[in-house]
């Protein structure tokens, strides 16, 4: 009997200096501190000491394996270090494990070249530089098949056109990943590839940084990126040529559990506050926390967030124990799809039973519902896992070729009378 939902008490120590630490300490940046700039001067006053101190207590980078620089505590740990994380926006920063960096840092540890990792890798792991994962295209982000970013191999240089767009954190990074058709007669899961961009390499042009909807025009950091002319050494092709699907998988899978772990948090942030102003408001003479529609609330957001929350730790001990994210598709997508709605209607409920105050910008629920859609649009659409799950799941049934279903009650009843034919004639016998 080996099923345990109980933190080992060192680890629960760790945990409890974390959650002490974001609180104090990381929590209050975002009201402070707003451009992410690796060259931003208050940036780094505030968040490199806070950095060093992590790293004292050997909790940086915790995604990685220790042959990284991680501590290879593996996900289920992550699960429980990244649900405190979740709750302050600077978190994942100041604890070296902030999304894009931390799949493109999986895909160079997977494919890169002994250079690659030199040049990339190893400045990103140290929280030196920053990257962007740069694949989507206006024309279509569901369907990578459509994408039509080019690169052609010229002598020794790739030279890359198109256009990408919601490019996160482009202008703050030193370098992309960028997903280009290099094989245009290949089936077309094979077409594409990944190639290692600089960001100052001429015609990289950033045409603007597109925002979200609670910030404000010019305020975003999701680049529309015209590729112009482009070029590239040929050693910057990362994995090999036609293989950018298989390389994109390697990234996503740990991202998404990723930013479920983190979303555990912010929806408890959510959930709290509305605990709190249920019991300190009142209304007709009673605390809000009195009115059944209020409870109803409560009731339905605690229930969807503990099972979230198991569903998400449930994958992640999957992800330790099979150590291979295809064993685990199903459930990361079925985490991935549940983590939007969940979030969307704690923090929607949070925001309702605060009232005008809860729709205003001087509280985070405005906020936190667009990052729900952000959540159930970033790293694919919600639709396209649910497809995955049903998938999956249908893989595990077969259909019948009868007129009724296999459990269709007369048939059942028919079989079952059959079989105990014999019981049931003698207890007539008795007790006629
Ligand atoms: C905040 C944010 C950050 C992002 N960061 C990055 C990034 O760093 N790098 C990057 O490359 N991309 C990034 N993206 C882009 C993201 O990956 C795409 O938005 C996503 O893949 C969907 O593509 P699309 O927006 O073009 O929607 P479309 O492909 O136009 O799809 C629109 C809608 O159609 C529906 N739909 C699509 N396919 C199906 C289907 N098979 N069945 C049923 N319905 C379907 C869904 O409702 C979907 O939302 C980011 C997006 C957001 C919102």
């Amino acid at each position: 009997m080996s099923w345990d939902f109980e933190t080992e008490p060192e680890f629960q120590e760790k945990l409890d200096w974390l959650s002490n630490f974001v609180r104090e300490e990381v929590e209050p940046l975002e009201h402070v501190l707003k451009d992410a700039s690796p060259t931003n001067p208050l940036r780094n006053k505030l968040i490199k000491p806070l950095q060093e101190e992590v790293k004292k207590q050997k909790l940086w980078a915790c995604h990685l394996g220790a042959n990284l620089g991680g501590q290879g505590y593996g996900q289920v740990k992550l699960g429980l270090m990244n649900e405190i994380l979740g709750r302050a926006r600077w978190a994942p920063t100041v604890f070296g494990c902030q999304a894009p960096d931390t799949g493109n840092a999986e895909i160079l540890a997977h494919y890169g070249t002994p250079a690659q990792k030199e040049k990339y890798l190893q400045p990103l792991l140290n929280g030196d530089i920053l990257s962007c994962f740069s694949m989507t295209e206006p024309q279509g982000g569901a369907d990578p098949k459509v994408f039509q970013t080019k690169a052609v191999l010229e002598g020794d240089e790739w030279v890359i056109n198109g256009h990408k767009w919601f490019s996160s954190n482009a202008k703050n990074a030193s370098f992309l990943i960028v997903m280009v058709v290099t094989e245009p007669d290949a089936p077309p899961y094979q077409q594409q590839s990944m190639i290692l961009v600089p960001k100052e390499t001429p015609g990289v042009n950033i045409l603007r940084n597109v925002g979200v909807g609670y910030q404000a025009e010019g305020e975003g950091s999701h680049a529309y990126i015209h590729y112009d002319n482009v070029r590239v050494p040929k050693e910057n092709l990362l994995g090999e040529r036609g293989q950018a699907f298989a390389v994109a998988q390697t990234r996503l899978g740990g991202g998404r559990i990723h930013h479920a772990m983190r979303t555990i948090g912010q929806a408890q942030k959510a959930f709290d506050m509305m605990c709190e102003r249920a019991l300190s408001r009142e209304t007709q003479g009673e605390l809000l926390a009195k009115k059944q529609m209020v409870q109803e609330k409560i009731a339905d957001s605690w229930t969807d967030i503990q099972c979230f929350r198991l569903l998400v730790l449930q994958s992640a001990w999957k992800i330790d124990k099979y150590q291979d994210y295809l064993k685990v598709r199903k459930d990361i997508a079925a985490v991935k799809a549940m983590m939007p709605r969940v979030f969307h209607d704690v923090a929607a409920r949070a925001l309702q039973v605060h009232g005008s105050l809860g729709v205003s910008n001087e509280m985070p629920f405005a906020h936190q519902v667009i990052e729900s859609f952000h959540m159930a649009l970033a790293d694919g659409p919600t639709e396209v896992h649910k497809i995955t799950v049903a998938r999956q799941v249908l893989r595990e049934y077969n259909g019948t070729n009868g007129m009724f279903p296999t459990q269709h009650i007369p048939a059942k009843r028919e079989e079952a009378i059959k079989r105990f034919a014999d019981v049931i004639e003698a207890d007539l016998a008795v007790n006629a």
